[in-house]
């Protein structure tokens, strides 16, 4: 059959019992260029309607043996044609024939006579809907990179092969297909070159199967085909073959050649499941199957397959068996108070002290209770642990500061949260000052009038409220004005590049910002250095968490720690400058200890580093006057480090020392690293010393009429 929609051209049906009525449309709309059809009846026009579908539909209302309206009604029941958009054309003006038509699913109403000019109009504008809708529909059932059916669509039509070979008993089959460490294509070229990597794959699986055949992208990296009419194990295994043996083609992608390669798994229908999802998931059973040994294979699900899947079930009955015997315990890491470097308090997370297994870290377990509904349970024992423990802690002296815990979406969101929680505060005896949530970024954006509500209510018993992951995930920031929140918790993967990465820094410093404006505190989480933590102090950062000052403890170690009263020592930035300090950074230990002897002659102090990430933690820590940086590092360019330190420490003054010249090189020094002198090596001691002097007096300069000094 024609599909109009497919030709440039629309194809508009008239439907008239009146032949001087349908020739005289007919005359105008071919004159406007539409492929014109006409029916004298209304059966004649589902006959033909059914040869060519066409793109609109005028349709008369009175006519012997079948009238518009049923035309209409038959039209809108059938799902192959109730998308064609339909025009009624009448003598009738009155209210109730208009309505009638709208009612059985008309889009417009004209009556005659009409002038042409508006029934021109409306044809053209029902036509343009007509194209946005056909086209949204196809963007709906498709996925944009590879333009192959998305897992809704596919859903749709493997539950329609489903139903078909129920009925007439036949098979069919289901590959799951995953490629093979794509991530690595990813990571080593870029997201763009995944991108056409996936295409490629795409289009290499559709050469490998029936034009019959279904391929979609329900993922990722994840493709599914569903072979209908499938006729045994051998034909499936043989085109399993084929996936695997076209995608180990290399494809060249920049110039890297990529073997794609992927692991399959294959389900059928009606023995390994008899419905979509069963299909679907015993498929990807079989996959993971051939993931777990060695990738590039493909696996049958099989019964062996299932055991495995319930041992997922018994994990679950452990996991419950684990609460009732309180396997389960809380470690403890503290928060740091960056202005005094005292305790502000303690992050408290699970583990699972496993009989056989030893203790795990909540990634093991968490997903599978999250599966069988007992993240509930889990979380309500979580928040009466902290509670006992703060009281035990309380009583002991050891420590007032709160004890923050975490809590799922499931839990949050589950009737009654707020009311559990001051429950689990009363039946402790512990205040409510003495608790802290940690909400995922992503779990308040989830609904967010609810999630307003609940923190409302929390808010009222006097628990302090965190947002945890900030900057991950949180799509409004207009939502961090309305949720009344204590503290944001900035996720650590701002933190590690904050004091080489001006773009870090930029950030980091922007949420502060904010986040005081905002009266919120900030708590740095995953500081792993003295620099890091020397800059976010400089920053206004309120709050650290991280292995620097201590990892989670269990809690007799934390206890221990809590009794020592331990203090974290900040160095501090911008202490009065004492002296004139000039940083060389420089692979060469020579001329490291050619300027270290100057140095000291001339009374200034030399700080040096041999490479850009060393020098970049010396400048978080180190007041530092003028920068003198060697162009030929390993890893970091001389200019890429100057154009970083230029705007992260604007005020230093920044030498280029190079053993040749170029002057691509030196517009770029001064464009990018804004470079005040080039000095060529091997230097000569007299200019170096003179160079200095007039770089230290530039900064002090600087600094003067800056207001600073
Ligand atoms: P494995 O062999 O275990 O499958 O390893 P893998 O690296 O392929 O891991 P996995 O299948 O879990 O990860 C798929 C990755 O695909 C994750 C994500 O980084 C990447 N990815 C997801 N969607 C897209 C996309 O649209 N374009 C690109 N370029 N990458 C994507
Ligand atoms: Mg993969």
């Amino acid at each position: 059959m024609l599909l109009a929609a497919e030709k440039d051209l629309a194809d508009v049906l008239v439907v008239d019992d009146t032949p001087t009525d349908r020739e005289l449309l007919a005359a105008m709309l071919s004159g406007q260029g539409y492929q014109v059809r006409s029916a004298a009846s209304g059966i004649h026009a589902l006959e033909q309607i059914k040869l060519v579908q066409p793109d609109l539909i005028l349709l008369d209302i009175h006519m012997p043996e079948m009238d518009g309206f049923e035309v209409c009604r038959h039209l809108k029941q059938s799902r192959q044609f109730s998308g064609i958009p339909i025009i009624f054309i009448s003598v009738s003006d009155d209210t109730d024939s208009k309505v009638a038509a709208f009612n059985c699913g008309g889009i417009d109403y004209v009556t005659k006579p009409y002038r042409s000019a508006e029934i021109k109009a409306r044809i053209h504008a029902h036509l343009q809907m007509k194209r946005a809708r056909d086209r949204l529909g196809f963007q709906a059932g498709h996925d944009a990179l590879t333009g192959l059916p998305n897992r809704h669509l596919l859903t749709d039509r493997l539950q329609q092969a489903i139903s078909f070979a129920d009925r007439y008993g036949g098979q069919l089959g289901v590959a799951y297909i995953d490629l093979d460490k794509f991530k690595t294509v990813n990571d080593r070229l870029g997201h763009e070159a995944g991108d056409r990597v996936l295409v490629e794959a795409a289009c290499r699986l559709q050469a490998c199967v029936r034009d019959s055949d279904t391929i979609a992208r329900i993922g990722g990296d994840e493709f599914v085909i569903v072979f209908y009419d499938q006729s045994g194990d051998s034909v499936a295994a043989s085109a399993m073959q084929r996936i695997l043996d076209c995608m180990s083609e290399p494809v060249v992608v920049d110039g890297y050649s990529i073997v794609p390669g992927c692991s399959i798994g294959f389900a059928c229908f009606p023995q390994d499941g008899r419905d979509v999802d069963t299909l679907l998931k015993n498929a990807d059973t079989a996959m993971y199957r051939a993931k777990e040994i060695g990738r590039n294979n493909y696996q049958f699900y099989t019964t062996e397959l299932h055991h495995r899947l319930n041992s997922r079930m018994e994990l679950e009955k452990s996991l419950c068996a684990a609460l009732e015997r309180g396997e389960f315990v809380l470690h403890y890491q503290p928060r740091i108070e960056l202005r005094s470097g005292r305790l502000a308090g303690l992050e408290a997370l699970i583990r699972w002290q496993h009989p056989e297994l030893g203790l795990l870290p909540p990634m093991h377990f968490i997903p599978a209770a999250e599966e069988a509904g007992l993240s509930g349970s889990i979380g309500d024992w979580v928040v009466r642990a902290a509670c006992t423990q703060h009281k035990l802690w309380e009583q002991a002296g050891l420590s007032q500061v709160p004890i923050a815990i975490n809590v799922s979406a499931s839990q949050f969101f589950s009737p009654g949260f707020a009311q559990s929680i001051s429950a689990a505060l009363r039946d402790t005896d512990v205040a409510a000052s003495s608790l802290e949530l940690d909400l995922k970024e992503s779990l308040l954006m989830q609904d967010p009038s609810a999630t307003i509500r609940i923190l409302r209510e929390l808010k009222v018993i006097g628990i302090g409220l965190s947002i945890d992951d900030f900057g991950t995930g949180f799509s409004n920031l207009g939502y961090l004005k309305r949720f009344p929140v204590d503290r944001i918790k900035l996720d650590p993967s701002f933190i590690s590049e904050i004091h080489s990465h001006p773009d870090d820094l930029a950030i980091a410093d922007a949420i502060i910002g904010m986040a005081h404006r905002l009266r919120l505190k900030v708590a740095a989480e995953g500081a792993e250095s003295g620099s890091q933590i020397a800059m976010l102090a400089a920053r206004g950062c309120d709050e650290m968490q991280g292995d620097y000052f201590s990892p989670a403890l269990p809690a007799d170690m934390c206890a221990a720690l809590l009794q020592e009263k331990r203090v974290l020592e900040i160095e501090r930035i911008g202490t009065p400058l004492t002296m004139r300090t000039v940083l060389l950074i420089d692979p060469d230990p020579d001329s490291r200890r050619a300027l270290s002897t100057m140095s000291e002659s001339a009374g200034y102090r030399l700080l040096e580093a041999p490479d850009a990430h060393e020098a970049f933690d010396v400048l978080a820590t180190e007041e530092v006057s003028v920068v003198l940086c060697d162009s030929g590092m390993h890893g970091m360019s001389g200019i890429e480090f100057l154009s970083r330190a230029r705007k992260m420490y604007p005020d230093t003054v920044r030498v280029l020392l190079s053993a040749w010249s170029d002057a691509g090189m030196a517009t770029d020094a001064i464009n990018r690293g804004g470079v005040y002198k080039f000095v060529h090596k091997p230097w000569n001691d007299g200019e170096m010393a003179a160079m200095l002097e007039d770089a230290f007096t530039r900064y002090e300069n600087n600094l003067r009429t800056a207001g600073l000094h």
